[in-house]
């Protein structure tokens, strides 16, 4: 599959800005190169481009060649960089099987793509002949969550492969979720696939949303297309540094991610004892989706209590529903307890 012809031409064409510190990797004694203040301060350089020490890290830690990995300001500018990379605005388009994550259409609005819709099944998993009647010529990408956010749970691997292994373009899988599920995703065989982007985040198991550092995992020429896309000092300094400080303690990490696991268990058994539930469906992250008799009237109530959950009652295939995150053992005590007095 050739990746190159699947990029506008404009991107190809792109010269990126080559930054102060591109020709030089070392340490040198004197800098004035940059134009930086001179007198020493935590913050007074430019912060690494390229970021190397951060990737060579997670490159261990993943088992991914540096060239693979991609950097992101969240997430959503890999999100917003992948869409700019491939569609051409006003003509190419993104398939987003829905409920999803909303970015994916925010950032194909923005940049005036437009979205083909696909709703998922009724297990909130992926229904590939709707979306394979749905593909034509103008979609670039598609855009799969798994584990989907709202709905908790892990896509179809079978599926998920056979889409990428069809469909003529860029497949794009958002694993922001995938530490808090009892599967390995789609990097081990990420070498597979030129045509494959994983989307990873350190907002969510790692406890650094306020951070704002996202991942994307892909073949050489994305990854090298991306960077180029770039703001050239995307990653600041403090994001850079405080990354490579708790990437060395995984282990931390590893045993919230458990305790929030048993948590997830633990509430969806106690919220099936709760009178306004009328189910709960199950999850593969960090929260869970609930179905309720009167969505609005537990949402408004629990607010009034101090307990925000988050209204999904308006998406497709989600009447009904509020989506509430797994908290500490005493935040959901807390709720179960609220939800009981109702
Ligand atoms: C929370 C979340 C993210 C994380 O986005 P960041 O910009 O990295 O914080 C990405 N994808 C999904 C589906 C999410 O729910």
């Amino acid at each position: 599959m050739d990746i190159q012809s699947l990029l506008r031409e404009n991107i190809k064409a792109l010269t990126p800005y080559s930054t102060a510190r591109d020709d030089y990797e070392g340490t040198a004694e004197v800098y004035l190169d940059a134009n930086e203040n001179p007198f020493p301060s935590e913050y007074n350089r430019y912060p690494d481009p390229h970021q190397r020490k951060v990737k060579e890290k997670i490159s261990a830690l993943k088992n991914i060649p540096v060239e693979n990995i991609f950097l992101g300001n969240g997430s959503d500018e890999a999100i917003d960089l992948i869409i700019r990379a491939f569609c051409e605005p006003a003509a190419d388009s993104i398939l987003i099987p829905e409920p999803t994550y909303g970015m994916y259409a925010v950032c194909a609005s923005i940049n005036n793509v437009p979205v083909k819709r696909v709703l998922l099944n009724s297990w909130f998993d992926l229904d590939v002949d709707a979306i394979n009647k749905t593909l034509d010529a103008s979609v670039k990408i598609i855009f799969l969550c798994s584990p989907n956010n709202p709905s908790g749970n892990l896509l179809n691997k079978e599926k998920i492969n056979s889409l990428i292994n069809t469909f003529n373009g860029i497949v794009v899988i958002d694993e922001a979720y995938i530490d808090f599920a009892a599967d390995e995703g789609f990097l081990p065989v990420l070498s597979n696939y030129p045509n494959l982007i994983v989307l990873q985040t350190f907002s969510k198991a790692w406890g650094l949303a306020g951070l704002r550092l996202g991942l994307a995992y892909a073949s050489n020429v994305i990854i090298a297309t991306l960077n180029k896309l770039k703001y050239p000092y995307n990653i600041n300094s403090l994001t850079q540094n405080t990354v490579l400080e708790k990437l060395s303690s995984a282990g931390v990490k590893n045993s919230q991610v458990n305790l929030i696991i048993r948590e997830r268990k633990k509430l969806i058994e106690r919220l099936a004892t709760v009178s306004e539930v009328i189910r709960t469906y199950p999850s593969d992250a960090n929260f869970v989706l609930v179905k309720f008799k009167d969505a609005g009237y537990v949402y408004n109530n629990l607010l009034k209590r101090s307990i925000i959950v988050r209204d999904r009652s308006a998406v497709a295939l989600c009447e009904g529903c509020l989506r509430i995150t797994v908290g500490t053992p005493e935040e959901n005590t807390k709720l179960i307890e609220t939800l009981r007095m109702l």
